[in-house]
């Protein structure tokens, strides 16, 4: 596991800092480390990376707020993974670096695209579908490109026009003192196009609300809370952005009697007295199906006996953990009278050997106590 800096210590900010100082520090940063200024820097390019996840994280009250009481794991559990590079980087931060530089992500030209949103499944899986893996098929209420425009929102056989306002930039420019503060277009919203006559199935939005068939591979030995990644399942990015991923949630159902710990599984198996006494053969169920198990002669309560690599695949490397068998020792509550009369009888063979041993226990914590 790599150690990462604490997000407020890389912004140079206090944990209990406002939203604005956050911004402002980070903007600093951002300025400070950018990749026009800093060409073929990889100490500046780890700097940017590290100032933006840190903003990406710190902006937001909900991550903010998972950071604040878990650390970096409790985020990596929400399944946030900071950014890969800086085409992430612009792409998630493209507004805020147009309102930091005045100017838009500088590595793109022309409309902006962004990456679609990623979106969330919750599954639930029987013990045994998580146990041995299972290939099934959900449905995904998600927008997609309207497929009569192919996304573009414009009516067929039209096309978007350049913006007049902006010239097609999707920025406009404005003097303000000794400076040029350049800003969005607020007409075209800085996609430098408009439409003219917007497409009549989605009204000129380019997308529509669909429910997608997604076939889905769960991996043997999946637990309740692990998250599967499908990559572009999610919704549509803008401007021709990369679609977002679908993140299935897993959530198992409890088994009647198999109890999964990590990757062995226990079951617990009722046995009588006599059986744990004098031994036997029993059949026990396991996830292979039922086995024999044979019970050695004075076996003790709770007793473990494992079926060694017939338990659940690691995901992490495939190897199989036990399948384990629990006894539980079961003290006979009605006894008829000829068995309650051969009980009698050995107990009298027994000689007060328990009787003994406990005496014996008695004195030694008596004499403890007692000084
Ligand atoms: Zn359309
Ligand atoms: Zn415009």
């Amino acid at each position: 596991m790599t150690t990462k800096r604490d997000y407020y210590e890389v912004l140079g900010v206090s944990r209990d800092a406002s939203e604005s100082e956050i911004k402002s520090r980070y903007r600093k940063l951002a300025m400070q480390y950018h990749p026009d200024r800093n060409p073929d820097d990889k100490a500046a390019e780890e700097k940017f990376k590290e100032a933006a996840e840190s903003y990406d994280v710190l902006r937001d009250p909900q991550k903010r707020g998972i950071y604040d009481q878990y650390g970096h794991q409790g985020l990596e559990g929400q399944g946030f993974s900071g950014f890969g590079g800086f085409d992430d980087i612009f792409s998630s931060f493209g507004d805020i670096f147009e309102d930091f530089f005045g100017f838009g992500s500088s590595r793109r030209s022309g409309s902006r695209t962004r990456r679609g949103a990623d979106l969330r499944y919750d599954m639930k899986l029987s013990f045994m579908e998580a146990a041995f893996g299972a290939e099934t098929q959900i449905n995904v209420e998600k927008l997609a490109n309207c497929p009569s425009c192919g996304g573009n929102g414009c009516e067929p056989g039209t096309k978007p026009e350049s913006c007049s306002h902006c010239g097609g930039s999707g920025q406009i420019s404005r003097s303000q003192g000794f400076f040029t503060v350049r800003t969005t277009c607020p007409y075209c919203r800085g996609n430098g196009q408009m439409i003219g006559s917007p497409c009549n199935n989605c009204r000129g939005a380019g997308k529509v609300r669909v429910s997608k068939k997604v076939a889905v591979k769960i991996p043997a030995g999946v637990d309740n809370g692990s998250r599967l990644r499908l990559s572009g399942e999610g919704e549509p990015g803008e401007n021709g952005g990369p679609p977002g991923d679908l993140y299935v949630f897993v959530h198992v159902t409890p088994h009647e009697f198999f109890e999964r710990h990590n990757i062995d599984v226990i079951c617990q198996v009722p046995i009588s007295f006599i059986q744990a006494a004098l031994g036997d053969k029993i059949q026990v169920p396991t996830l292979q199906g039922d086995k024999t198990l044979v019970i050695p002669k004075g076996t003790q309560p709770g007793e473990l006996f494992r079926f060694h690599g017939e338990g659940i695949p690691s995901l992490k490397n495939g190897r199989r953990g036990d399948q384990v068998i629990q006894v539980d020792i079961k003290t006979p509550t009605s006894l008829n009278r000829k068995q309650e009369a051969l009980l009698k009888e050995f107990a009298k063979l027994e000689e007060g050997k328990f009787s003994n041993k406990l005496r014996n226990m008695l004195k030694s914590t008596t004499a403890g106590a007692v000084r």
